[in-house]
């Protein structure tokens, strides 16, 4: 039977086994026992280490390997710490039992492995395979006995999973992270389930907005004018309109991947009172994903238009608003991507930049002018982040230990550019 401590097991894999059994869940993680665990990997590799309380309980710790020219800016690898439930946390309605243990074929924190080499455990692949691949990558390139020119710098940041707030939003303000001089990071991406490694260049853009109409009241016998419900109808229809084309756009172009194009959701419904009553407000909550080619403006414009077409009395406002949508370059001139493109042609790997379909702490590196690439090494992989049964083959995790090792050899040797001085 395959179990944990199996006789030959690599001792990379024995490791990423260890860290997936810290819970470091939402909505109650265990960041102090995550933040030991790295502090101990520190001391093992002869590695700086610092933690800074970004808010209380919440702790960025972060492992360094000084560079040889410290005049040069930093590599930055980011990776965060927790992990969503097993449970579904719905923001407005409490814990919700969507993924439970029944959805599981192992306990989600025994990371358990089967005889073909699969590892299931919440965060095989969002994101604990990828902070353990930094370190082990860090390990191989010491033992050979390599030096680089620019300093590494591993980030292991909490609170990624519920929106970065008291994460990575506020470490990038702080004076440590100022004092780690990034030049370059690499944060997560996505799992791809063909040969090629899908590498992220940008984000969608996340846009919550509730839409609110007012109208006439009464009795629910009666045919009232100007009601609530039928201006919400319409800017519903509007909205779904919308959604329609973009859907239509992506499903009729095989070219196009999903973060380029614009998505949205009605997510919400609100109002009402009594069967019988017709009500004053009614509200529809909508999520859109904005691809980073929209214009933004325009787009505001576009949401005020939907609104006054629908009557009077219909307004919108933002729940969340993402308004830095940056892009990280994919031109062969620019030398970091030359050096990160690099490493998979000499690998003889296929590669697609993609814009991320959702949100990740890439955001606010970027937004601060880091230039970040979101990369997690695992191709031939079915995409199982937030899912039950949530895992990751150790022959694809050690592998990308080895395309980390080679990316980290070239990205901390980039020469000298105009930026880092
Ligand atoms: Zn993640």
């Amino acid at each position: 039977m395959a179990s944990k401590g199996r006789e030959g097991e690599h001792p990379s894999v024995t490791l990423f086994r260890q860290y997936l059994r810290i819970r470091t869940v939402h909505p109650e993680p265990d960041y102090g026992a995550a933040g030991a665990f790295l502090e101990e990997q520190a001391h093992q590799l002869g590695l700086g280490c610092q933690h800074v309380e970004v808010a209380p309980g919440r702790v960025v710790t972060v492992l360094t390997w000084p560079g040889t020219n410290p005049r040069l800016c930093s590599l930055l690898l980011n990776s965060h710490t927790d992990v969503v439930p097993v449970f579904r946390v719905c923001v407005w309605r409490g814990v919700q039992a969507l993924y439970t243990k029944e959805h599981w074929s192992h306990d989600p924190f025994e990371a358990f492995k089967d005889a073909k080499g699969y590892i299931y455990a919440r965060g095989a692949q969002d994101m604990k395979c990828v902070s353990i691949q930094y370190l082990e990558a860090v390990r191989k390139l010491k033992a050979e006995g390599h030096h680089f020119p620019r300093t590494i710098h591993m980030t292991f940041v909490p609170d990624e999973e519920v929106g970065g707030h008291q994460g990575m939003e506020l470490f990038v303000q702080r004076p440590e992270f100022q004092a780690l001089r990034a030049g370059f990071a690499l944060d997560e991406g996505l799992a791809s389930l063909t040969d090629n490694f899908t590498v992220f260049y940008s984000e969608r853009s996340t846009w919550w907005v509730r839409i609110t109409s007012t109208g006439k009241p009464g009795h629910g016998s009666r045919f009232i004018e100007d009601t609530a419900a039928e201006k919400l109808h319409k800017v519903v229809s509007s909205v779904l309109a919308f959604r329609e084309k973009e859907r239509q756009r992506l499903q009729s172009n095989p070219h196009l991947k999903q973060g380029a194009v614009t998505s949205v959701n009605l997510t919400k419904l609100e109002g009402g009172v009594a069967c019988n009553v017709v009500p004053a407000t009614l509200s529809a909550s909508f999520d859109f994903r904005l691809a980073p080619d929209v214009d933004m403006k325009a787009f505001k414009e576009q949401l005020q238009g939907w609104c006054q077409a629908a009557g009077e009395g219909v307004t919108f406002e933002f729940v969340q608003k993402w308004t830095e949508p940056r892009v990280t370059s994919t031109d062969d001139s620019d030398p970091w991507w030359a050096a990160f493109s690099g490493v998979f042609k000499d690998m003889k790997l296929a590669l697609e930049p993609e814009v991320f379909p959702a949100a990740t702490d890439s955001r606010y590196l970027r937004a601060v002018g880091v230039p970040a690439l979101g990369f997690s090494p695992m191709n031939n992989t079915p995409v199982l982040l937030h899912d039950h049964d949530e895992r990751l083959h150790e022959a694809v995790f050690l592998r990308g230990v080895d395309i980390y090792a080679q990316l980290l050899s070239a990205l901390a040797s980039v020469p000298a550019l105009p930026s880092d001085s």
